[in-house]
C-alpha cells in the first residue's frame, strides 16, 4: 500500500497552520493507481478516472422543445396571420417524411424536427381550425426547437477526469448509451479509536466507561467520500499496542485515522506510535476545537491521529482527513464549501488560530443569520446534532460582534 515516502512531508515546526497542513497535502500527497469500472447505478461519488468524451450528440437529433406546429420559417408571413394546412402529426418517439412547403405538421415536444421544417410555433400561441392552422407573425427561425448537439456535442469532453460523481453525471452518462464508468478505486481508510475508556455501543457499559462514538462518526463520514472505510475497533491506552497496531494496519491500508490519545497526556499513546513505526509531520494544529491532531506516515501510508473530543474530531477530519481521502482518491481538489451569513453573536478569540463556533442558520430578507450554540464544550455531540453550520474565524480575527459578515460551513454541504 506503500505511496508516500515516511519523510516526504519534512516539516520542522510543531504548531501548524490548517493552510499549511493542507498545502502539504496537496503538493505532497499522489493519487493512489488504480482503475475499475463501475456500473452507472454504483458511480454515484465515485472518482472519474478518465475524460468522457460524448460518444453522440445530445440532443442526438433537431427536435421540437414544445407541443406545437413544425413549419418552414420561410412560410411564416412578415405580417398578419399565415394560414397553413396540418399535414400530418408527429409524437416523440416518431418519424416522418420531409415537410411540403407551405404546411405544417402538428408536433409534440422531443419528435424529430421533419426534414425542411426549422421553425415550431407554441400550441398556446397557434389557433388550429379546420384543418389548418393560424400563426402569428413575429416568431424568430428555429424558435422552439432544440439543435442536435446544443447540450453536448458528439467528441466534446462531457465529464472531466477527477470529478467526483453527482447524481446528475449518472443521468448525463445514461444519456449517452453509457452503462459503466471508469472510476478510480477507492481509498481504503482504517479507523480506530482509542481510549480504556470506550466500549462497544451494544456491550454493557460497566463503570467509568463511556460509548465509542467517534469511530462511527468517523465511518459515516467516510460514507460520503470515495472511500472503503474498514472499521479496526477499539486500542487500548497501551503504547506498544498502539505502535503494533498502526504499523500493520499500514501495510494493508492507504489511511489511517485514529481519535483521541493525541495530546500530551501519560495516557496519550499515538503520536509516540506514529514516531515508533515512521515519521510524525506534525502533532499540534492551529485550531480549535481540535488542537491536538497528529498527522504522519508509517511504512508510507498517510496516518492522521484525530483529538478525542468528538466536535474536535468532526472539526479535524473535515480539514485533515477529507483531503487526504479526496487526494488519494485522485479527486480534483474540492475546497470545504463557504458561505456567507451575518452573525448573531458576540465572541472572542486569540489571534493565530483559527476557530469554529457550530451555528444555527435562520433564513433573513439577506444573509443567513448565524446563531452560536449556547455551550462552547468540544465533548458535546449536540452541539453537532442542534446546530447546522460550522461558522469559520479566521486566525487573524480576535472578535466577532452581532452584524458582522461570516463564513460558515453547512453540515449538509461539507458532510
Ligand atoms: P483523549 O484525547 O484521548 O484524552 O480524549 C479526549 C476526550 O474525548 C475524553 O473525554 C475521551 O473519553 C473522549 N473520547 C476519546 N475517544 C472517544 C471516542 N472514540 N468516542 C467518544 N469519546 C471519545
Ligand atoms: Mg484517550
Amino acid at each position: 500500500m506503500a505511496q508516500l515516502s515516511d519523510d516526504c512531508f519534512a516539516f520542522g515546526g510543531p504548531l501548524m497552520s490548517v493552510d499549511e497542513a493542507q498545502a502539504l497535502i496537496a503538493d505532497r500527497v499522489p493519487a493512489l493507481a488504480g482503475e475499475e469500472t463501475a456500473a452507472l447505478l454504483s458511480a454515484t461519488g465515485r472518482v472519474l478516472a478518465g475524460d468522457l468524451r460524448a460518444p453522440l450528440p445530445l440532443p442526438p437529433f433537431f427536435n421540437s422543445a414544445v407541443d406545437g406546429y413544425a413549419f418552414r420559417h420561410a412560410d411564416l408571413a412578415a405580417a398578419g396571420e399565415t394560414r397553413l394546412p396540418v399535414v400530418a402529426r408527429l409524437q416523440a418517439g416518431q418519424v416522418t417524411a420531409a415537410i411540403a412547403p407551405g404546411t405544417s405538421i402538428r408536433i409534440f415536444t422531443g419528435a424529430p424536427m421533419p426534414e425542411g421544417a426549422d421553425t415550431v410555433m407554441m400550441q398556446e400561441d397557434a389557433r388550429e381550425e379546420s384543418g389548418a392552422v393560424l400563426l402569428a407573425p413575429g416568431l424568430k427561425r428555429g424558435a422552439n426547437c432544440r439543435p442536435a448537439g446544443e447540450d453536448v456535442a458528439q467528441g466534446e469532453v462531457a465529464l472531466t477526469a477527477g470529478r467526483r460523481l453527482l447524481p446528475p453525471d449518472i443521468g448525463l452518462a445514461a444519456a449517452l448509451g453509457l452503462t459503466v464508468l471508469p472510476v478510480r478505486r477507492r481509498v481504503r481508510v482504517g479507523v480506530f479509536s482509542t481510549g480504556d475508556e470506550l466500549a462497544e455501543p451494544g456491550t454493557p457499559l460497566g463503570a467509568a466507561r463511556t460509548y465509542d462514538s467517534n469511530r462511527f462518526t468517523l465511518l459515516a463520514l467516510l460514507a460520503g467520500l470515495p472511500a472503503e472505510a474498514c472499521d479496526l475497533g477499539i486500542l487500548p491506552d497501551e503504547p506498544e499496542a498502539t505502535a503494533d497496531a498502526l504499523t500493520r494496519a499500514a501495510a494493508t491500508h492507504d489511511l489511517l485515522l485514529t481519535s483521541g490519545g493525541v495530546s500530551t497526556g501519560e495516557a496519550d499513546h499515538v503520536k509516540a506510535a506514529i514516531q515508533q513505526g515512521g515519521s510524525l509531520v506534525f502533532w499540534r494544529l492551529a485550531i480549535k476545537p481540535g488542537r491536538p491532531a497528529a498527522m504522519g506516515v508509517i511504512g508510507g501510508t498517510p496516518v492522521v491521529g484525530l483529538p478525542g473530543n468528538p466536535v474536535a474530531a468532526v472539526v479535524t477530519f473535515l480539514h485533515l482527513a477529507r483531503p487526504l481521502v479526496l487526494r488519494l482518491a485522485g479527486a480534483e481538489a474540492e475546497p470545504l464549501p463557504r458561505f456567507p451569513a451575518e452573525a448573531g453573536f458576540s465572541y472572542r478569540k486569540k489571534a493565530g488560530r483559527r476557530e469554529y463556533v457550530r451555528v444555527r442558520l435562520a433564513a433573513t430578507d439577506g444573509l443567513p443569520l448565524a446563531q452560536k450554540f449556547a455551550r462552547e464544550g468540544a465533548g458535546l455531540l449536540t452541539s453537532l446534532t442542534r446546530s447546522d453550520a460550522l461558522a469559520e474565524l479566521p486566525e487573524e480575527v480576535t472578535q466577532v460582534a452581532p452584524g458582522d459578515r461570516i463564513r460558515v460551513l453547512p453540515f449538509r454541504a461539507v458532510f
